[in-house]
């Protein structure tokens, strides 16, 4: 059986770890999938700044969105797009040369 800890999960986001995975869980019992599960490239931090929009706006009608970002937020994630939000770093802008 795997922990929370085996998936990387800190400490103190294990309580929200365990929510969010309780949500899903139920969701498949109603043979229902998160649809970042089906498309997980537009989640991740290397889509295009558009396509981690829309992604999340897709969170927006999961029902697990308020655990995955209760759990984002827990594990501090430190990229990419959570329970609606997304956490992926902006890039710095380089300073012109005057
Ligand atoms: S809220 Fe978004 S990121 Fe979280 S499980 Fe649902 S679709 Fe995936």
């Amino acid at each position: 059986m795997r922990t929370a800890a085996s998936f990387g999960v800190r400490p103190e986001a294990v309580n929200a770890f365990l929510a969010l995975a309780d949500v899903l869980n139920r969701m498949g019992d109603d043979n229902r999938r998160a649809v970042c599960e089906q498309r997980p490239e537009q989640w991740s931090s290397d889509a295009t700044p558009p396509a981690r929009q829309d992604a999340a706006a897709a969170c927006g009608f999961c029902p697990a969105q308020p655990a995955c970002l209760a759990f984002a937020l827990a594990q501090r994630e430190p990229a990419g797009v959570w329970g609606g939000q997304d956490f992926t770093p902006i890039p710095k802008r380089k300073e012109s040369a005057a």
